[in-house]
């Protein structure tokens, strides 16, 4: 199979799925969109209203502004693979709980495997830490940092959820120069990369 195949096989799956309750009250399941040969892939939290009408992640505001900030470093939507903590619109925009998150962990992890992306960029704290439990946003945001995972090494940067850059101005200048450092890691040989820190195993959400 090639890459695309398994992606849309994972999909097909995602569509079927009842791990968790969110199915019952979703529209379409988002299971992901984007170039199966992707360097760069983006993790959100999960779909909202206009993703669950749609079925492909971030098309409503907060994807407006990621598309913005894609341009600013002329990356082009369909070159990149953006995906999602979990699959379906938890009501209301809620937070993911915990059980939800590990529900729909395999099909994410999967995604990773096939797509074997150089940069990994983690959009909000439910992303951030499935790789880098236990780290604060606000104190590693725009940070490169290599995380093995699933036995291969991934360049992970940690970003505010464009979400959160619509509702503050501050946070907003903060992601456009975090941006910059998806150009640079791309274009450079990585110079700039935080050393890991010895990591409590546990997923701790904070
Ligand atoms: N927010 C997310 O975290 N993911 C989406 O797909 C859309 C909005």
């Amino acid at each position: 199979m090639t890459k695309a195949e398994k992606l849309k096989e994972i999909a097909g799956r995602v569509a079927k799925c009842t791990r968790c309750s969110l199915y019952e009250r979703a529209n379409k399941p988002v299971p992901g969109d984007g170039s199966p040969e992707a360097e760069v892939m983006f993790i959100g939290e999960g779909p909202g209203y206009h993703e669950d009408q749609q079925g492909l992640p971030f098309v409503g505001a907060a994807g407006k502004l990621l598309d913005k900030l894609l341009q600013l470093i002329k990356l082009a939507r369909k070159e990149v693979f953006i995906g999602n903590v979990i699959k379906h619109r938890p009501e209301n925009n809620r937070d993911p709980l915990p059980e939800e998150i590990e529900a729909c962990r395999s099909f994410l992890d999967e995604q990773i495997q096939i797509i074997e992306p150089k940069i990994i960029v983690t959009l909000g704290r439910f992303s951030m830490n499935k790789f880098l439990p236990g780290e604060k946003i606000s104190l590693i945001h725009g940070q490169a940092r290599y995380v093995d995972f699933l036995g291969k090494r991934y360049i992970i940067i940690p970003m505010y959820h464009p979400a959160a850059a619509l509702r503050n101005g501050r946070i907003m200048e903060e992601i456009k120069k975090d941006f910059q450092k998806i150009k640079q890691f791309l274009e450079e040989a990585p110079g700039e990369i935080v050393e890991e820190k010895k990591r409590n195993e546990q997923m701790e959400l904070i």
